[in-house]
């Protein structure tokens, strides 16, 4: 064949083969997979983008590895890495071995001493790229629909510590009126080596639908100032069973129960057993909602449970918090002032009580 004919082969190939679209289906979708005790999570976006949020656990990557292949998934867009322990980051190398990496892997940058870190940064290759704070990418960007996922902070948020579950990305995802947030193994709590770096980045994140509860519910994460601000609907513990730090703990759980979370459990795990009336153990969960929807589903074997979303009465979705401003501004608003939409995401900032040093916006135009 000449080259030119091999060419418009190609090309009718391409025109015919059906878009490799993993399995879009309209919705959006977040696969919260069971990967044993670790993390790893994969997000669909309604048009078939994809972006994973860890990828499991280096001692047991046959499970992400044969659920991504049970839906079909055939590449992964975006990869964001929480931080660098081997449960998060282990199966990099597997995944993008047979899933290819599209377009950037996200990271908290720097290294970390571990063979899986580095076969981690050779999977990833060219395509890894460090987080900032504030920046977000967009799924489905020519879409009336998108879906967004902003890194909210990382490295501790302004805290000073080198504990590498304190450093972990937070990441925030936006569709409609939904809001999930995942950020690892993020730690809530001044104690031992740990920094409480949950308190500050709540008013960031404000109320959500979705909390992929950090640090496999250990007894260092979701803190109480972290639970009243973002207050979920529901949560996912990722925790494997046999796993020997005791996850889920009933610190953790007691917290997310008083607060009426329901919250669903990959797996029994190996620490306090589930209350039937809150715990569902339920394997790998689903997560979907469609455009304009005001409920979302959580899907796990043949059973789905619907939740609404925060303001399906039609107020914000932030309508707990009363006061919102821009980092860059010395004036605030009422959370309903309409300025308040034209604060760059990246800026923004939200409280109950005013912000000191400050002065109120006193004729916000309301939406
Ligand atoms: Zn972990
Ligand atoms: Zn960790």
């Amino acid at each position: 064949m000449t080259r030119r004919i091999s060419l418009l082969f190609l090309s009718l190939l391409v025109s015919v083969a059906p878009p490799a679209l993993g399995q879009a289906n309209g919705k959006l979708q977040i696969h919260f997979m069971d990967v044993g005790q670790g993390d790893g999570a994969v997000l669909i976006s309604p048009l078939g983008e994809t972006a994973m949020f860890d990828d499991g656990n280096v001692k047991d990557c046959s499970k992400p590895m044969a659920y991504l292949q049970t839906i079909g998934i055939s590449k992964v867009d975006y990869h964001i890495a929480s931080h660098y322990h081997s449960d998060h980051i282990g199966c990099a190398p597997g995944v993008f071995g047979k899933f290819p990496l599209q377009k950037a892997a996200l990271d908290r940058g720097g290294s970390y001493n571990s063979k899986v870190f580095q076969d981690y940064v050779t999977a990833v290759g060219s395509k890894r790229q460090t987080a900032t704070e504030g920046e977000i990418f967009t799924l489905d960007a020519a879409s009336p629909n998108p879906v967004t996922i902003q890194i909210v902070a990382l490295n501790g948020n302004g805290i000073t510590t080198t504990n590498e579950n304190d450093l972990s990305v937070v990441a925030l995802v936006r569709f409609g009126k939904f809001r999930a947030e995942i950020s690892g193994d993020l730690s809530g709590y001044h104690t031992g080596n740990y920094e409480d770096i949950e308190t500050g980045v709540a008013s960031k994140i404000g109320q959500i639908e979705v909390y992929k509860v950090h640090h496999h519910c250990s007894q260092y994460s979701t803190n109480n100032s972290w639970i009243t601000t973002i207050q979920p609907k529901i949560g996912i513990v990722s925790a494997g069973v046999g796993n020997t730090y005791g996850h889920p703990t009933r610190e953790c759980l007691e917290q997310l129960h008083n607060a009426g979370v329901k919250l669903y459990w990959t797996e029994q795990g190996q620490g306090e057993p589930p209350d039937p009336t809150m715990d569902i153990v339920a394997g790998t969960v689903v997560v979907q909602i469609a455009a304009g929807a005001t409920t979302f589903t959580a899907t796990y074997g043949n059973k789905t449970d619907t939740y609404p979303v925060w303001d399906s009465s039609g107020t914000p979705a932030t309508a707990g918090l009363k006061y919102a401003w821009s980092k860059n501004s010395g004036v605030y608003h009422y959370a309903e002032c309409r300025t308040v939409k034209s604060i760059k995401p990246e800026n923004l900032e939200r409280a109950n009580t005013p912000p000191t040093g400050k002065t109120l916006h006193q004729l916000c135009p309301l939406q």
